[in-house]
């Protein structure tokens, strides 16, 4: 069995990810070169409250402290390898780890000024949902909390950098942030503590892993929860997504209405619109009888064809139907807008479309 939790085999040096150490731990590494104390406080704000990406920026620090950083400290472990804008704004980024394994983050801007990052949980994913690119390339590892929270960090700089500020992260990249649970959950913290994003501007998406739903409930946080549903019946929610077969659709919303009388927070259920798999006014229906009388909204996205799987988007009229009924049910719904559909932007999609560049090169 692989070891979820074994640390990456890492490929350069012993260099310290400056990235992964607490505070305290930072104030050690810094007297372990026998420098002062406020030295570490000095560089702890470069790294999060006037974010530079180099110890060559960190302009309070003398040289000889810079020099000894560069050769035994890194400012972060990924490394971009791919960088996509779409004609909508959004950027993709492929970074790779220090063991090889490649990961993948998206930045949507939006028109009232939001900047929310999208980033991965894990390399990959071990839940097979068929219509997922991710879910297509399997599982590999699971990230570390830095390898995480990097992603967001990464972005926050840069928009920094030009007098702008990131505002919302969604784990809604590569991997299932329940499968890599404490890591995730360190994350968060870790956005919260050290960006300063305030929990209502996170959302952790699940596909509906109903023990950590619970679990989650009881952390005591106002962090958003996004439960993946996309069919209403078990056994074809089932073909579309195995681990359905694990905890199905009664266990599920069993959890979900725990996380909402627990939290009192609603609960956002995505919806995958695939023509001709659940567009129908009777299956709107069923999910209007599913959900009714629970704290919800639902975000309608229209499928984002993959090469795995033969399904195709949703059309907007089908849609309309679809959310009105939803409507006589007193459930609020939205259809969004796919994202950077130029750019291979959905989940896995370019990192799907690297590989396979890299396979025919
Ligand atoms: N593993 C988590 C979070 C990452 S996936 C989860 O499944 O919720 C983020 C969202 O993208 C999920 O709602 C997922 O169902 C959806 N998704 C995956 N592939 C998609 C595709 N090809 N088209 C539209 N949505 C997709
Ligand atoms: Fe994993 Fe989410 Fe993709 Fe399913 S949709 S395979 S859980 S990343």
């Amino acid at each position: 069995m692989t070891n979820l939790n074994a640390a990456p085999q890492v490929r350069s040096g012993a260099k310290r990810n400056l990235y992964e150490l607490s505070r305290e731990e930072l104030d050690e590494f810094v007297s372990a070169f026998g420098e002062e104390r406020y030295r570490a406080q000095q560089i702890w704000r470069w790294m999060y409250e006037e974010p530079v990406d180099r110890f060559d920026s960190m302009a309070n620090l003398p040289g000889k402290l810079r020099a000894k950083l560069k050769a035994s400290a890194l400012l972060g472990s990924l490394e971009m390898v791919a960088k996509q804008r779409s004609r909508d704004g959004t950027e993709k980024r492929v970074y790779r780890l220090r063991d090889d394994q490649l990961v993948e983050s998206v930045l949507m801007p939006y028109a009232d000024d939001r900047k929310t990052a999208c980033i991965s949980s894990q390399a990959g994913c071990a839940m097979g949902c068929v219509f997922c690119a991710t879910g297509q390339m399997g599982f590999a590892r699971n990230l570390t909390a830095a390898e995480i929270f990097e992603q967001a960090m990464i972005f926050a700089r840069e928009l920094n950098a030009r007098g702008e500020r990131l505002s919302n992260v969604v784990f809604m990249g590569m991997g299932e942030p329940f499968h890599n649970y404490d890591a995730s959950l360190a994350a968060v913290r870790q956005l919260m503590n050290r960006l300063k994003l305030g929990a209502r501007h996170i959302t952790i998406s699940t596909v509906g892993m109903a023990p950590q739903i619970r679990r989650f409930a009881d952390e005591g946080l106002q962090v958003r929860l996004a439960v993946s549903l996309h069919k209403t019946d078990d056994s074809q929610r089932s073909a579309l997504m195995p681990v359905n077969g694990r905890w199905g659709i009664d266990e599920l919303m069993d959890a979900c209405r725990y996380y909402v009388t627990r939290t009192n927070r609603r609960v956002t259920f995505e919806w995958a619109a695939i023509a001709g798999e659940n567009d129908s006014v009777d299956e709107a229906h069923r999910l209007g009888r599913l959900l009714s009388g629970l704290l919800c909204h639902i975000n309608i996205i229209p499928l984002n064809p993959t090469r795995g799987y033969g399904g195709a988007p949703a059309k907007a009229e089908r849609l309309k139907r679809f959310t009105a009924v939803l409507q006589d049910y007193g459930l609020n719904s939205t259809v969004r807008v796919r994202r950077g559909i130029d750019i291979d932007a959905g989940c896995g999609q370019l990192k799907a479309a690297l590989t396979r560049a890299a396979e025919n090169a």
